[in-house]
């Protein structure tokens, strides 16, 4: 799962982004809203926490630029304690949820874990494919009541199949929400985690479909 941060504020963002390296995700940053503009327009993420005073471009303007534009991404938007009209004006520009400054990271955590959920179609907070539970919220995954040792890698790719099981996944868009922009991409990589990632979970759940991706699905005579 890929986030972006746009907030201005330098030790903010930090906070928040190792906040999230931390819980597993994917995290890209910007600082003004320009920047911020540019990378939600051009990036794919899961979500974006996005600050409504800023240099440049404001959120609001940023936020409706990205609707206008038909981009659907879950949205958190941060905002000042006293402006309680800044969070009438971001819902109406299109934000899923906000937090009012100051707050506390583990409560962004868990608003961005139900936006990334609920756009999954998934209403708790943990998700079964057959044997395999995922817990969004210790980022914890568990075989038959196992739990499996995953690296930070092979985590992501688990839980972007678990939040799309069902469906067939390219692995360009694996790529795409497995690494920030900064990293050098490489689609080949994604069979080798692909690879690792069934042998520790020892169940054949993770489906290769033919020039298309990966599927993870629960066999049928389990559900
Ligand atoms: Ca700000």
């Amino acid at each position: 799962m890929r986030i972006l941060i746009v907030e201005d504020d330098i030790n903010l963002n930090r906070q928040l982004a190792d906040a999230l390296k931390e819980a597993g995700y994917v995290v890209d940053t910007a600082f003004d809203g320009e920047e911020g503009h540019f990378l939600g327009d051009t990036e794919p993420y899961d979500a974006i926490i996005l600050d409504i005073g800023l240099p440049e471009m404001d959120g609001i303007t940023v936020l409706e630029k990205w609707r206008g534009a038909g981009r659907a991404t879950p949205v958190l938007i941060l905002t000042a304690r006293d402006r309680w009209s800044d969070k009438v004006a971001g819902i109406d520009a299109g934000a899923d949820d906000y937090v009012a400054k100051p707050f506390h990271v583990e409560e962004v955590l868990a608003r961005i874990r139900a936006l990334i959920r609920r756009a999954a179609g998934h209403a708790s907070s943990e998700i079964i494919c057959g044997p395999v539970r995922l817990d969004t919220k210790s980022s914890k995954a568990t075989v038959n009541g196992k739990p499996l040792k995953l690296t930070s890698h092979e985590y992501r790719l688990l839980a972007y199949l678990m939040h799309h099981k069902g469906e067939v996944v390219s692995r360009t868009e694996l790529v795409e929400h497995m690494y920030d922009q900064d990293f050098d991409r490489d689609s080949n990589t994604i069979e080798v985690f692909v690879g690792r990632l069934r042998k520790k979970m020892g169940v054949d759940l993770i489906e290769t479909v033919r020039g298309l991706g990966y599927r993870i699905q629960a066999p049928t005579n389990a559900n």
